[in-house]
């Protein structure tokens, strides 16, 4: 529950892109860790409105590109996909309600301060974060564990969902249970799945 109370606490980095520039990066107060490498591998895919996930070890990257801009958010191990995710989707929100992106970078001179003011936006949305109802904490037992575990699940998942029960992989600990969760966001059961990729 720390995590989901304190994300700032577990956040490297927020970063708001496009293919060229880097217009909006929050890190924590005293951070000097970049990220270009990781933000120039997240730049090369494509792909957009689907959200990705990379595992480093000692960090977890959640991406999305949506309508031209790429979000990308660092944090550590500890804190659930859906949480970032959730996050992401947020700021996406908010950013796009302080700015007109396309309009402000359709003038051609850009400059990197030019963005400056979402970071007390991003301050707040990091301290409110649990207070935002963006999440649902569900409680699953796994049998591996032998166990209740906590399972955080974007509400937007649920509720945008065609049908439901809406299936969920929780992977920990080296393995992986799906989870159906239902639309009042209670779980209708717990299988153990086998995990390839
Ligand atoms: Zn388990």
């Amino acid at each position: 529950m720390t995590v989901y109370k304190n994300i700032g606490e577990f956040i490297d980095f927020v970063n708001i892109s496009n293919d060229k520039f880097s217009l909006f990066e929050w890190k924590p107060p005293s951070s000097m860790r970049r990220f270009d490498l990781d933000l120039n591998i997240v730049k090369e895919n494509p792909t957009s409105d689907i959200f990705f996930h990379k595992d480093k070890g000692n960090m977890k990257i959640v991406y999305i590109r949506k309508h031209g801009l790429i979000y990308t958010v660092g944090a550590s191990p500890r804190v659930q996909y859906q949480l970032l995710e959730a996050l992401l989707e947020y700021v996406d929100l908010k950013f796009n309600e302080m700015y007109d992106v396309d309009v402000i970078l359709s003038y051609g001179d850009f400059s990197p301060g030019l963005f400056n003011e979402f970071n007390q936006r991003m301050e707040d949305i990091i301290k409110n974060f649990a207070d935002l109802d963006l999440i649902k904490r569900i409680h699953v037992e796994c049998k591996v564990c032998n166990t209740v575990l906590p399972l955080f699940v974007k509400k937007t998942v649920i509720e945008n969902a065609e049908s439901h029960p809406v299936p969920i992989v929780y992977i920990h600990k080296g393995h992986a249970i799906l989870c159906f969760i239902d639309r009042n966001f209670h779980h209708r059961g717990v299988e153990l799945v086998n995990i390839t990729g």
